[in-house]
């Protein structure tokens, strides 16, 4: 697993670096180029077949051309676009025509940046009444090196950003099950509840924030450990599965 994060780091490393020999595709289909990046890089793009790579390529390919990046210090190269679009279309895999609309900016700092709303250092946030996502990008890649450890900032702030999007008044409203999504905010609520009690729990501490901040981080876990998280809390599992209509863990066995 070291050699694999290794080699995933200093490959994105090298592509960053070698960023301004590529060229947008300009065009709805996803480029070869992009392409190429998916099946070098993106671990939940190689494991799908045939048809859902196609669907998830789609989501990507929305995400590169109609997202305006913006880099904060740092041009935002086209891998970072394929790498941050393709976390998206982990999380949006069940729901091919869901674009998270209302977020039309995706902000991209080198680094942990200081918040102008927090005043803290940050790895990424979501904004959602100007719509902006923003990624450290040293972060995300560490995120991706790690891939079973259940940290991942990208899946998080675009976890935030799903949450947001389904209660926004617009074509994209309401596209979460309603009635999975209140089985969900009792289930959550109850382990929001044990944590803030130090009651033992499955999920880092920081889960006990909020119920927002309770599902990006049960979305890392979702993701990273999704066998462990199965077993820990099955029906909170089973809820997340069916809400967001994909199983990892089922993809991992
Ligand atoms: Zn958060």
């Amino acid at each position: 697993m070291g050699f694999v994060a290794l080699v995933v780091v200093l490959g994105l490393c090298v592509l960053w670096a070698a960023s301004s020999s590529f060229m947008l595709g300009g065009t709805q289909k996803l480029s070869s180029e992009h392409r190429a990046i998916l099946t070098k890089y993106a671990i939940s793009y190689q494991r799908l077949g045939h048809e859902e790579k196609r669907r998830f390529e789609r989501i990507v390919s929305a995400f590169v051309e109609e997202k305006e990046w913006v880099g904060a210090g740092i041009e935002v190269a086209d891998e970072m676009k394929v790498m941050i679009s393709a976390c998206a279309a982990q999380l949006l895999r069940g729901f091919p025509d869901i674009e998270l609309q209302h977020f039309e900016r995706i902000v991209v700092y080198p680094d942990t940046y200081r918040s102008h709303k927090s005043g803290r250092m940050h790895q990424g946030e979501v904004r959602p009444v100007p719509g902006i996502i923003i990624i450290s990008w040293e972060d995300f890649v560490r995120g991706y090196a790690h891939s079973r450890d259940a940290h991942n900032v990208g899946l998080h702030e675009m976890a935030h950003a799903l949450w947001f999007e389904n209660g926004i008044d617009n074509e994209e409203h309401l596209f979460l099950d309603t009635p999975l999504l209140a089985e969900w905010n009792d289930r959550a609520s109850a382990e929001v509840r044990k944590i803030k009690a130090r009651e033992p729990h499955y999920f880092r501490d920081y889960a006990g924030t909020n119920l927002a901040e309770f599902f990006a981080v049960a979305v890392e876990y979702f993701f990273e450990q999704p066998t462990e998280f199965k077993a820990a809390l099955p029906k909170l599992y089973w809820n997340l599965s069916a809400l967001l209509r994909q199983d990892p863990a089922d993809q991992m066995a």
